[in-house]
């Protein structure tokens, strides 16, 4: 006899990658906002491949709390995976994402849950305010996402991260796109339902630097935009439709001097700047499809999007994928 798995009401996925400074904290923060609601709860962590003392802190907290749930990858796969696995994991009735270094506070979660009751299926946390952030990330971060907002068919909202919260059917919904380079704050809203957003003040980390240097991030912000928008890939098709027009126009023009008895007045360096301009832009065209082939490639191979080392806590069998 198999027995049915607990369900939880509520299921809260953080991931951690190299976050021993903050892990207790993060337990003893969601504990007293969790308890004190009355809520039936598990904690998923994710332990995105760390290498400092955060798997053993995980485990001793699992030890100690059995709500406390461990995912343990064998490599760093990236946040956006380990996302994916803990809501793959997470049995609750309503899933939380939010990220294990305490700008997202747990306390949030409970105007989350106000309007989960009130029947949205998607509740997600708009960033209102960012503090502790450098100018140039909180520039960056704001520019991103009013150009994937224009250049996409589905309506990301502003300012918004992964902290939210998604109802079960949302969660099964997400597990059936298993895309190997995910968005999944887009991927969230392209499923549809219902959904709303909350306002929140954005903390600073509770200890410990950023996982996300500028290299990441722009690779982030590629898999948002090739994600969800073929334009970079249109923008060459109008790039050619310009020069073939400016070609065109220059053609006339040189004939009519010509006829008129006039010096054609093209030298040697506009030839070169023209051709170095085309040159450019065809190279940057073959960049771009480049960023699109290459994520094909991965698709087509067909791996699995991350490999457990083991799994800790739950009841039950593995998600089945
Ligand atoms: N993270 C992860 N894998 C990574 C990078 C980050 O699981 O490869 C986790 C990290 O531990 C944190 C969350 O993702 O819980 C957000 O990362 P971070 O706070 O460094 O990003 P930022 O808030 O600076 O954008
Ligand atoms: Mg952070």
């Amino acid at each position: 006899m198999t027995t049915l798995p607990h369900r939880p009401t509520l299921s809260v996925v953080a991931p951690v990658y190299n976050e021993e400074a903050i892990l207790h904290e993060l337990y003893r923060r969601l504990t007293a906002v969790l308890d004190g609601a009355g809520l039936d709860w598990e904690l998923v962590l994710v332990n995105d491949g760390s290498r400092d003392r955060s798997p053993q802190i995980m485990r001793e907290l699992h030890a100690a709390d059995p709500r406390v749930k461990v995912v343990d990858f064998a490599r760093n796969f990236g946040h956006q995976v380990a996302i994916t696995a803990g809501a793959d994991y997470a049995q609750g009735d309503a899933v939380v994402i939010i990220d294990a270094d305490l700008q997202d506070p747990p306390e949030v979660i409970l105007d989350l849950l106000a309007k989960w009751r009130e029947g949205y299926e998607v509740v997600y946390a708009v960033r209102a305010e960012r503090k502790g952030e450098t100018w140039f990330k909180e520039f960056t971060a704001k520019a991103f996402y009013r150009i994937i907002y224009k250049i996409t068919d589905i309506d990301i909202p502003m300012d918004t991260g992964d902290f939210r919260l998604m109802d079960r059917k949302v969660v099964e919904a997400l597990r059936t796109m298993r895309e190997k380079h995910r968005f999944m704050r887009g991927m969230s809203v392209w499923v549809g339902f219902k959904q709303v957003g909350v306002q929140y003040v954005r903390a600073e980390r509770y200890a410990g630097e950023t996982k996300y240097p500028l290299k990441k991030m722009l690779r982030f912000a590629l898999d948002g935009i090739t994600s969800f928008s073929y334009f970079p890939l249109q923008v060459a098709t109008y790039f050619g439709f310009i020069a073939a027009a400016l070609a065109v126009l220059g053609i006339i023009v040189t004939v009519i001097l010509r006829l008129s008895g006039s010096h054609a007045f093209y030298g040697q360096a506009s030839t070169l700047v023209a051709v170095l301009f085309l040159g450019g832009v065809q190279l940057i065209s073959l960049g771009i499809i480049g960023e699109y082939l290459g994520r094909i490639y991965d698709e087509v191979k067909g791996r699995p999007l991350y490999i457990v080392r083991e799994a800790l806590g739950f009841e039950g069998d593995e998600p089945a994928l």
